[in-house]
């Protein structure tokens, strides 16, 4: 990943007569990242990417794409973006290839590029088959899945996918998923918005938080994580291999700060332990005194507990 800024968010400020959807929101995002976007339902994510993609146009504040002012060369602008909307964008009344084809020729795609494009993402996404079908007799995460051809046709150098894995099953999830990153190793930008929190701490790296308009983080989900686990005042610790025997158990119950030992069963244990600043003083403590430890895992926060702390409500 380099540090050239691909997406540079100014000050933006968007109303829909009293509702303001977004309230002097900055933040930056670089090339060659996988940045996640997140924020529960009428944070104004939709909002901010369709400014960010120049469908929309903010009442204050500015954008800058790759150093370029989106206002200034919108045409250049939106032949380097691909934005995947969440709710599909396509004729009903024709096929699959028919949408893509016409798809193409708006982004000025010559005839044969078009259909090398075309062959090689349906083939991807098990859509081949159905090249010829009517949009309108596809289930909706077949749908999805041109929309998706669709918003990466002309091979963008960034993409913008917002909820991309709306109605697919988990093998298509998986398909999108590993796109992505594809397309990222080979120099694309990606923003995802979402909230499906799993999908994104499997592939970003950074996230930026919004709700009610506002900024609330931007942060790697690794430090978003610690400073979450630092809240916490009481961390369960599993342990496996260390051995069922009263004198293991006293001598860690003598300890001040460890709180409870519970054993799951004869290897496994749980060590509830007040104050997260002992973490690292218990692992150390079990590797010198137990040489039979096999694993220590601390109950880290997932991205879902981190978001709903953080916005105080569940989405
Ligand atoms: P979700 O996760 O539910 O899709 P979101 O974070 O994408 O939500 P936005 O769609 O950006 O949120 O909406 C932010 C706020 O702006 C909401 O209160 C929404 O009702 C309002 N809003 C968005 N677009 C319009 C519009 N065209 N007209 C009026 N209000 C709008």
């Amino acid at each position: 990943m380099s540090n050239t800024i691909a997406v540079e968010i100014n000050n933006i400020s968007k109303s829909f007569g009293s509702i303001q959807a977004l309230k002097e929101v900055s933040f930056n995002f670089n090339q060659g990242e996988i940045f996640g976007l997140l924020g529960p339902n009428g944070a104004g994510k939709t909002t901010l990417v369709r400014i960010l993609t120049t469908i929309l146009k903010p009442d204050k504040g500015s954008v800058k794409l790759f150093g370029n002012d989106i206002t200034k060369k919108r045409k250049e602008i939106r032949e380097i973006i691909g934005y995947v909307p969440a709710s599909v964008i396509l004729y009903q009344h024709l096929s699959a290839k028919e949408n893509l084809m016409h798809a193409a020729s708006l982004y000025n795609i010559e005839k044969k590029r078009a259909n090398q494009r075309i062959e090689m993402l349906l083939k991807k996404f098990d859509m081949w088959e159905w090249r010829h079908e009517k949009i309108k007799n596809f289930s909706s995460g077949m749908a999805q899945k041109i929309n998706i051809c669709r918003g990466i046709l002309h091979d963008p150098k960034l993409l913008v996918l917002d909820e991309p894995t709306n109605g697919l099953d988990p093998k298509s999830r998986q398909v999108v998923r590993d796109f992505i990153l594809e397309i990222n190793e080979n120099g694309t930008t990606v923003l995802l918005t979402t909230h499906v929190m799993w999908s994104v701490e499997e592939i970003c790296k950074r996230v930026a938080i919004i709700d009610k308009g506002q900024l609330i983080t931007i942060d790697s989900i690794l430090n978003l994580k610690s400073a979450e686990l630092k809240k916490k005042d009481e961390i369960k610790v599993f342990v496996s291999g260390l051995i069922e025997n009263k004198d293991n158990y006293n001598k860690l119950k003598t300890i001040n700060w460890i709180q409870d030992v519970q054993h799951e069963d004869k290897k496994n244990y749980v060590i509830t332990i007040n104050g997260n600043d002992k973490v690292k003083e218990l692992q150390q403590l079990l590797l010198e005194t137990f040489s039979t430890i096999e694993n220590i895992r601390i109950n880290e926060p997932t991205l879902e507990d981190i978001f709903i702390s953080l916005t105080k409500r569940v989405n």
